[in-house]
C-alpha cells in the first residue's frame, strides 16, 4: 500500500516537474488533439512502467519458481531405465509390470491381474525414486510421488483424507505410477505402539489398496529402508506383495552408475570410470552421482576445461570423510576379512552340498559386510542329524576361514555364533540329537541339566568347527581363488563360482 503511494507520488512530482519546465498548461490548451492524446498515452506509459520496474524482483521470483517446478516436472517425466544403472535384475523383475502399464488389454483379456503393488526395499540412495520414476518414463504413465511423512499428522483422520485424495487423483490420472517414499512413517506394524492417527492412515491405505482393481492401470510403489518394520498386512498378497531388494552397487555397477553421471560433463582423457569404481567401493548410487558432482564443482573452482582424475580424488575424500560418521567405508584391511570369510562360507557351503549358492557379495549392505545368498531347491519340512551338523559347519566356516588366513579371529561372525549356537540348542533340547538322549528339555523337564546341556551344545558346536576348518584346508587353493575374486570383483554368482571350482 505504502508502495503504491509513493509511485503515485513520484509520478505526479515528475509530472509537475517537467510539466513546469515545459509549460505544460499552455501546451495543453493550445495543441492539437493528437498532441493531447499522445501526451496522455506518454503519461499512463511513464506511469505504467514504474509501476512495473517496482514489481520486477517479486514477479522474477515468482517467474523463476515457476520455470523450476515445471523444469522438476519435466525432469521427472524424462527418467528412463537407461538412466538408472546397474538394476537390471530389478528392471527385469518389473518387466511384466511395465508391460502392463502399456499394453493392459493384453492382460484383461486374459483375465491376468498384475500385482498391484510393488515394495522396494534397501539402503538409502540405491535408486529406488529413481527406478520408480524410470517405470512412468518408460511407460509414458504418469508419476505421483508422496512420501510417508507427508501423511503423518497429529489431528486423527488427516492423514486418511490425503491417502484417499492421493488414490483419487490417480484413478483420475490413470494409467499412473503412484510412489510412496519413506512407507515405514505409516507403515510400521500396528501392534509396535499405540498411534490410532498412524493406525487410522495405514487402515486407509490398506482400503485404497483394495479398493481399486487391476484392471484401472494403476502400480503403487512403495520404498523403504526398513521393510522388516511393516505391517504384515501391508504386504499380503493383493497389497505390496511384489518385495524388491535395491542394495549398494557391485563394481560394475558403480562403473554403470559413473558412466550415466558423467554422460554430459567434459571429462579428461586420463579419467579412468573403471579406477575410481574400483576405489568407491561400499557407496550408493547417490554418493556417486555426488562424487561426479563435487568433482565438477571442483573443475569449476579451479578454472579447469575438464574434469580430471584430481578432481575426482579430491571429490572421492570430500564424501568419505563426510561419511566417516554416518557410513563409513571399510578399510582395504577389513575388505580382506571380509572376503576370506565370505569365501569360506561358500566353499564350505557348496561342498557339503547342503546349500545352492546364487550369489556371493562383499559389498556392504545394512549392518553386514558381506553375504552369501542361497536358494533352495526344494522346499524342505525334515532336516536330518547330518544336515543341521553342516548347516553349522557352514556357519562357521567364515569365522574358521579367517583363523586359518590371518591367524586372528574378528567379530564379523557374531551372527553367525548366534544361529549356530541356536541350532545346537535345539539339536539337544527339542530334537533329541544330542548324547543326553531322545528326549527334549524345556520348561518344567530343563532344571538340573543346564551344565549338560551346555556341554553338549559345546561339544556340537566345536566338533563342527574343526570339521569345518578341515575342509577349508584340504581347499585351500581354492579359498584363496575365491576371495581374490570378491576382492576385484566384489560380487561373484553361483555360475561363476562354479567355474572357479572346475578350472582349478
Ligand atoms: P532413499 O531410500 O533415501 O529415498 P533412494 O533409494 O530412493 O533413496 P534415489 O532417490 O532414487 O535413492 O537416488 C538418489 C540419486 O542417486 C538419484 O537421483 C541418482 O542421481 C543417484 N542414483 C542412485 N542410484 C542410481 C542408479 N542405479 N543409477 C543412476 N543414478 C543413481
Amino acid at each position: 500500500m505504502i508502495k503504491k503511494l509513493l509511485v503515485s507520488l513520484l509520478i505526479i512530482s515528475l509530472f509537475l516537474l517537467i510539466g513546469s519546465f515545459l509549460n505544460l498548461e499552455y501546451l495543453y490548451t493550445h495543441s492539437t488533439p493528437i498532441i493531447k492524446t499522445s501526451l496522455i498515452i506518454f503519461i499512463i506509459c511513464i506511469s505504467f512502467l514504474i509501476k512495473k520496474i517496482n514489481q520486477k524482483p517479486e514477479l522474477m521470483l515468482v517467474n523463476s519458481l515457476r520455470q523450476e517446478e515445471k523444469k522438476e516436472e519435466n525432469n521427472q517425466k524424462k527418467v528412463y531405465f537407461k538412466d538408472v544403472a546397474g538394476l537390471d535384475e530389478v528392471k527385469e523383475d518389473l518387466q511384466e509390470i511395465t508391460d502392463f502399464l502399456k499394453f493392459p488389454e493384453k492382460y484383461s483379456k486374459m483375465g491376468a491381474k498384475i500385482p498391484k503393488g510393488v515394495m522396494f526395499y534397501g539402503p538409502p540412495g540405491t535408486g529406488k525414486t529413481l527406478m520408480a520414476s524410470a517405470i512412468s518414463g518408460e511407460t509414458n504413465a504418469n508419476f505421483m510421488y508422496a512420501s510417508g511423512s507427508e501423511f503423518v499428522e497429529k489431528y486423527v483422520g488427516v492423514g486418511a483424507s490425503r491417502i484417499r485424495s492421493l488414490f483419487e487423483k490417480a484413478k483420475k490420472q490413470a494409467p499412473c505410477v503412484i510412489f510412496i517414499d519413506e512407507m515405514d512413517a505409516i507403515g510400521v506394524s500396528r501392534s509396535s505402539d499405540n498411534n490410532s492417527e498412524r493406525d487410522q492412515t495405514l487402515n486407509q491405505l490398506l482400503v485404497e489398496l483394495d479398493g481399486f482393481n487391476s484392471y484401472e492401470n494403476i502400480i503403487v510403489i512403495g520404498a523403504t529402508n526398513r521393510i522388516e518394520l511393516l505391517d504384515e498386512a501391508l504386504l499380503r498378497p493383493g497389497r505390496f506383495d511384489r518385495h524388491i531388494y535395491v542394495g549398494n552397487p557391485n563394481v560394475r555397477a558403480r562403473e554403470d552408475i559413473l558412466r550415466v553421471h558423467t554422460r554430459n560433463k567434459p571429462l579428461s582423457k586420463s579419467v579412468n570410470i573403471k579406477e575410481i569404481a574400483r576405489k568407491t567401493h561400499g557407496m550408493s548410487g547417490a554418493q556417486l552421482a555426488n562424487i561426479v558432482n563435487e568433482a565438477a564443482i571442483f573443475a569449476v573452482r579451479d578454472n579447469r576445461s575438464t574434469i580430471g582424475n584430481e578432481e575426482f580424488n579430491k571429490a572421492i575424500e570430500r564424501v568419505v570423510a563426510g561419511l566417516k560418521t554416518k557410513n563409513a567405508v571399510i578399510s582395504e584391511k577389513e575388505k580382506r576379512i571380509v572376503a576370506y570369510h565370505e569365501a569360506g562360507h561358500a566353499l564350505v557351503g557348496r561342498i557339503l552340498n547342503n546349500e545352492l549358492i546364487e550369489k556371493i557379495s562383499i559389498v556392504p549392505h545394512g549392518q553386514s559386510l558381506g553375504f552369501v545368498l542361497n536358494s533352495s531347491s526344494e522346499d524342505r519340512f525334515l532336516m536330518t542329524k547330518q544336515e543341521l551338523h553342516q548347516k553349522i559347519q557352514t556357519l562357521l566356516a567364515g569365522r574358521a576361514a579367517e583363523e586359518i588366513i590371518f591367524n586372528e579371529i574378528s567379530t564379523g561372525a557374531q551372527n553367525d555364533l548366534v544361529k549356530s549356537t541356536e541350532i545346537a540348542q535345539q539339536m539337544v533340547c527339542e530334537y533329541g540329537m544330542s548324547s543326553l538322549g531322545n528326549r527334549t528339555f524345556n520348561g518344567k523337564f530343563l532344571s538340573g541339566y543346564e551344565s549338560y546341556i551346555n556341554k553338549e551344545v559345546n561339544l556340537i558346536i566345536e566338533n563342527s568347527y574343526k570339521d569345518s576348518k578341515s575342509i577349508l584346508l584340504k581347499n585351500l587353493n581354492y579359498l584363496k581363488l575365491i576371495a581374490e575374486r570378491l576382492l576385484s570383483e566384489e560380487t561373484i554368482s553361483g555360475r561363476e563360482l562354479e567355474k572357479i571350482l572346475k578350472v582349478s
